[in-house]
């Protein structure tokens, strides 16, 4: 059997209670000022991006191609070597159709969101986005794609300065 609580025990107090001065309380609007490095290699990457290219880092020992770049080998344990741009083209690796949008609202039209393996780079170093020009029955694993890249002024250094991958076109590089 379960009893609904009529009355919690102690005294309520309410928004009146604090303005009115009943309560003791304290109004501080904090000046939240902060900045954040996003560090050596995902500051590069940024910065390529808003330039319409995709740079990686190489690894001399295991000589896998690193891509987000990274300035540490986790397989190594050691620093990578060197900077080299790769394409901006790629194969779906995985994807979802998804009715939610980034607020988590209910949405008709689907959203297509996935990882691309990007050409270049070593097997499995992806990156996540958006695709595009291309519907849900379309889309599939292995899917070649290409970069839909903001025209130059609207970059601004950030992944979205790709709009989306959209499906690689006959005779397209
Ligand atoms: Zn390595």
């Amino acid at each position: 059997m379960t009893s609904k609580v009529e009355r919690w025990p102690g005294v309520e107090l309410g928004p009146k209670d604090i303005d009115s001065g009943v309560v003791t309380s304290v109004r501080y609007r904090p000046e939240a000022k902060f900045a954040w490095s996003a560090g050596e290699a995902m500051s590069r990457f940024l910065a390529e991006l808003q330039q319409g290219r995709l740079i990686a880092r190489t690894c001399n020992k295991c000589k896998r191609i690193l891509f987000p770049p990274r300035m540490y080998c986790e397989e190594c344990f050691r620093p990578t070597d060197a900077w080299v741009y790769i394409r901006d083209t790629g194969t779906i690796e995985t994807y979802s159709v998804s009715y939610l949008d980034i607020d988590a609202r209910r949405i008709t039209e689907p959203i297509l969101v996935g990882v691309v393996s990007i050409d270049g780079a070593s097997p499995k170093m992806g990156m996540m986005h958006y695709f595009g020009e291309m519907t849900k029955d379309e889309i599939r694993i292995g899917m070649r794609v290409k970069a839909k890249w903001r025209a130059p002024e609207r970059r601004v250094g950030s992944v979205l300065d790709i709009e989306y991958f959209r499906p690689l076109r006959e005779g397209e590089q």
